[in-house]
Protein backbone atom coordinates (compact mmCIF):
# COMPACT_ATOMS: atom_id res chain seq x y z
CA UNK A 1 0.00 0.00 0.00
CA UNK A 2 1.17 3.66 -1.04
CA UNK A 3 0.78 6.22 1.54
CA UNK A 4 0.64 10.12 0.33
CA UNK A 5 3.76 11.97 1.69
CA UNK A 6 2.52 14.04 4.57
CA UNK A 7 3.06 17.92 4.01
CA UNK A 8 3.20 19.71 7.81
CA UNK A 9 4.82 23.73 7.84
CA UNK A 10 5.75 24.78 11.07
CA UNK A 11 4.91 28.18 11.95
CA UNK A 12 6.37 30.01 14.63
CA UNK A 13 4.00 31.57 16.79
CA UNK A 14 4.23 35.21 17.18
CA UNK A 15 1.25 36.80 19.26
CA UNK A 16 2.21 40.11 17.15
CA UNK A 17 1.42 39.06 13.66
CA UNK A 18 -1.93 37.75 14.98
CA UNK A 19 -2.92 40.75 16.70
CA UNK A 20 -2.04 42.81 13.26
CA UNK A 21 -3.97 39.72 11.31
CA UNK A 22 -6.49 40.48 13.17
CA UNK A 23 -7.27 44.24 12.72
CA UNK A 24 -6.08 44.07 9.40
CA UNK A 25 -9.71 41.27 9.31
CA UNK A 26 -11.43 43.77 11.16
CA UNK A 27 -10.43 46.73 9.26
CA UNK A 28 -11.42 44.72 5.89
CA UNK A 29 -14.81 43.69 7.36
CA UNK A 30 -15.59 47.58 7.85
CA UNK A 31 -15.19 48.39 4.61
CA UNK A 32 -17.13 45.66 2.86
CA UNK A 33 -20.09 46.60 5.06
CA UNK A 34 -19.74 50.22 4.01
CA UNK A 35 -20.07 49.26 1.06
CA UNK A 36 -16.83 49.74 -0.51
CA UNK A 37 -16.07 46.74 -2.85
CA UNK A 38 -14.37 48.53 -5.86
CA UNK A 39 -11.31 47.21 -7.39
CA UNK A 40 -9.06 50.33 -7.42
CA UNK A 41 -5.35 48.04 -8.73
CA UNK A 42 -6.58 44.86 -10.17
CA UNK A 43 -4.42 42.25 -8.64
CA UNK A 44 -1.75 40.07 -10.82
CA UNK A 45 -3.40 38.45 -13.92
CA UNK A 46 -2.60 34.73 -13.22
CA UNK A 47 -4.86 35.47 -9.17
CA UNK A 48 -7.54 36.80 -11.58
CA UNK A 49 -7.44 33.28 -13.86
CA UNK A 50 -8.65 31.84 -10.97
CA UNK A 51 -11.25 33.62 -9.73
CA UNK A 52 -14.53 33.06 -9.76
CA UNK A 53 -15.67 36.76 -10.19
CA UNK A 54 -13.56 37.02 -13.32
CA UNK A 55 -16.27 37.03 -15.90
CA UNK A 56 -18.33 39.60 -13.60
CA UNK A 57 -14.73 41.83 -13.65
CA UNK A 58 -14.43 41.32 -17.71
CA UNK A 59 -17.75 42.54 -18.19
CA UNK A 60 -17.66 46.08 -16.07
CA UNK A 61 -14.04 47.00 -17.39
CA UNK A 62 -12.21 46.06 -13.93
CA UNK A 63 -10.06 43.40 -15.58
CA UNK A 64 -9.01 43.16 -19.38
CA UNK A 65 -9.73 39.95 -21.40
CA UNK A 66 -6.45 38.42 -21.28
CA UNK A 67 -6.09 38.97 -17.51
CA UNK A 68 -6.94 35.23 -16.68
S1 LIG B 1 -11.33 38.74 -11.17
FE1 LIG B 1 -12.00 40.59 -10.12
S2 LIG B 1 -12.60 39.92 -8.08
FE2 LIG B 1 -11.38 38.31 -8.99
S3 LIG B 1 -9.29 38.69 -8.30
FE3 LIG B 1 -9.51 39.70 -10.28
S4 LIG B 1 -10.14 41.81 -9.82
FE4 LIG B 1 -10.44 40.59 -7.94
Amino acid sequence: MKVAPRILEVLPYRPERVDAAGRHFDATMRRIQAGEFAVAVPPEPGICGECDLRTLCRAEGVIQEEAG
